[in-house]
């Protein structure tokens, strides 16, 4: 059991930003990388781990698909060097990511339905069509691997939430009515900066 640290922005954006080299050879090594993404990913409520967010820079992600199907959220599939062969229109949905917590928004635009292929922990090739938020899951998981976060994909920060604790329970509070406590508290750095900001 290796539970690893999940890196986290914008402490560690420099690492979150580089692109992922392609895995060369499923071998050993591969293999001991996706146990450890397992164990990281089971220890918390993601969908979905890429192996640079554990700070490992190689092609290797994580996805759990039925998160809104009645059964719940299945047991991750493991993907190495994924590649998108085809892409049909933008849908807005639901964003979130283990590095960003506790921001979320329903207002990013990613591909459904999504063909995709790549290697499974054996090396062997496969692939897939996904839709929906399944679909979304395995884009940005490989946006991960190209150094994009789900902040870049956002226009409008009116429609980007963070949850905050109440005495009422948990509350979302658009990010943008938060300007002045996100300076301070979330980002440590002007919003200006966060909003414009570009790869
Ligand atoms: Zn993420």
């Amino acid at each position: 059991m290796a539970i690893r640290k999940i890196l986290q922005y914008p402490e560690d954006e420099k690492l979150l930003r580089q692109k992922s080299h392609a895995v060369q050879k499923v071998d050993k090594r591969i293999r001991k990388l996706v146990k450890d993404l397992k164990d990281t990913l089971e220890d918390s409520f993601g969908a979905g781990l890429a192996a640079p967010q554990i700070g490992v820079h190689q092609r290797v992600a994580l996805v759990k698909f039925g998160q809104e199907a009645e059964g719940g959220m299945r047991e991750p599939i493991t993907l190495i060097n994924p590649q998108i062969i085809s892409a049909g229109p933008d849908e807005k949905g639901f964003d979130g990511c283990l590095s960003i917590p506790g921001i979320v928004t329903w207002d990013t635009l990613r591909p459904s339905p999504l063909v995709f292929s790549a290697l499974d922990e054996r090396g062997e090739t496969f692939q897939m069509e996904v839709s929906g938020i399944d679909a979304r899951v395995v884009h940005h998981e490989i946006d991960h691997l190209d150094g994009i976060l789900f902040l870049d994909r956002i226009k409008d920060f009116n429609k980007v939430y963070r949850s905050i604790e109440t005495d009422d329970g948990e509350k979302l509070v658009s990010l943008a009515s938060l300007k002045a406590k996100i300076e301070k508290e979330i980002f440590n750095t002007p919003i200006e900066k966060v909003l414009t900001k570009t790869r």
